[in-house]
């Protein structure tokens, strides 16, 4: 690991500012996903900003009915919340089915959306990959890419978004809170928070040098049956290979968010309106465009099959 100076301030505002003024700084939440990369040295921040004590860990209401989610709320508060288990029971299996209980007892809701991707190329620094190296190729695309994505990629990267909740929060139309280093304050839905690679797969998000993700904002509830189905190699401590997030009306309209299959949480209005015509119909909607690779075309067949177990689910 290489040598950083570290801080621990005590507003949002020092902590943006802190970050804007050095083109090396970092923050560092739970730390789960940024100290592994640094121990590896693919992530090299010469300062490191600690957000943890900037009183973000409350789960709040909004006037409009929602919660208010800040950005340092541990996954497992969170995942345990009742209003999150009553109202936003999507979100809740979500973080459950991510990591393990250790994990998620530090994981963060900021760290969690902002976590990188798991392609196994990206942590063996000894392989080209565009996304640690730009210019460097793509090890995964003649390579080992099972896990990785089949939508939203590009000729210079194949990665696969690994969260759990961002897909939850996806089907739920989260809003991602932020303060710039200037003091302005901005409101992303998390459909406009991270982008697909095209030829800059290391630029992963449109947050901006010292722009902190203050909160996250879910609309009020959406009622429905609300389901998660995570698809993986070992029954638990694995990443998804297809996710499935959905929220199921009763007369079978919904919406449906898809993790393990693109660089982000991926959602299609036109297959949420395909929903009621069955899962054949909203896939093939989802998966528009795919460019599989020979070792994980079979997510495109995984993909309806996973979505028609959670409608038959729905449908009890
Ligand atoms: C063995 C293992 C298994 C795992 N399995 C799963 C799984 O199955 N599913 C899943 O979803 N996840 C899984 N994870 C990932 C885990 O959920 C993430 O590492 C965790 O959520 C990251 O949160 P953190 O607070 O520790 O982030 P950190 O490591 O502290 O930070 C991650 C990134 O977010 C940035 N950041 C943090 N807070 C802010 C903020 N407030 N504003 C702006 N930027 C910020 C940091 O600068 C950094 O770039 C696993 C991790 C491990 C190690
Ligand atoms: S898929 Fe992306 S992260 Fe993986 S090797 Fe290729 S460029 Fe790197």
């Amino acid at each position: 690991m290489r040598a950083f100076s570290y801080e621990r301030p005590a507003s949002i505002e020092a902590a943006a500012q802190a970050a804007a003024g050095m083109d090396g700084a970092k923050f560092i939440a739970g730390g789960t996903n940024l100290l592994d990369l640094m121990k590896l040295e693919i992530e090299r921040p010469t300062h490191l900003i600690d957000v943890n004590r900037l009183g973000l860990d409350r789960i709040e209401a909004t006037p409009e009915g929602g919660l208010r989610i800040g950005a340092l709320v541990r996954n497992t508060d969170l995942a345990a919340d009742e209003r999150v288990r009553r109202d936003y029971a999507l979100l809740s299996r979500a973080l459950l089915a991510g990591a393990s209980g250790q994990l998620r007892n530090r994981a963060t809701t900021a760290g969690n959306l902002l976590q990188r991707t798991r392609c196994p190329y990206f942590y063996d620094t000894n392989q080209p990959c565009n996304k640690r190296l730009p210019g460097s190729g793509c090890s995964a695309l003649a390579g080992f890419s099972r896990p990785l994505a089949v939508v939203g990629v590009s000729d210079a990267c194949i990665a696969s978004h690994p969260s759990d909740m961002a897909v939850a929060m996806r089907a739920l139309d989260a809003v991602v809170e932020t303060v710039r280093a200037d003091g302005t304050t901005r409101s992303i839905p998390i459909a406009d928070l991270h982008r697909l690679p095209g030829d800059t797969p290391h630029i992963e998000h449109v947050l901006e040098q010292g722009e902190l993700i203050t909160a996250v904002i879910l609309p009020k509830p959406a009622g429905g049956k609300q389901i998660y189905r995570k698809v993986r190699d070992r029954a638990s401590y694995a990443f998804a290979l297809v996710a499935v997030g959905a929220v199921v009306q009763p007369d079978g309209t919904g919406r449906v968010a898809i993790g393990g299959i693109a660089p982000k949480p991926w959602r299609k209005e036109a297959a949420d309106a395909e929903l009621p015509n069955g899962a054949k119909a909203a896939a093939a909607k989802l998966l528009e465009g795919a460019r599989p690779t020979d070792d994980n075309a079979f997510k495109l067949t995984l993909v309806e099959r996973a979505l028609s177990a959670v409608l038959s689910e729905a449908r009890g």
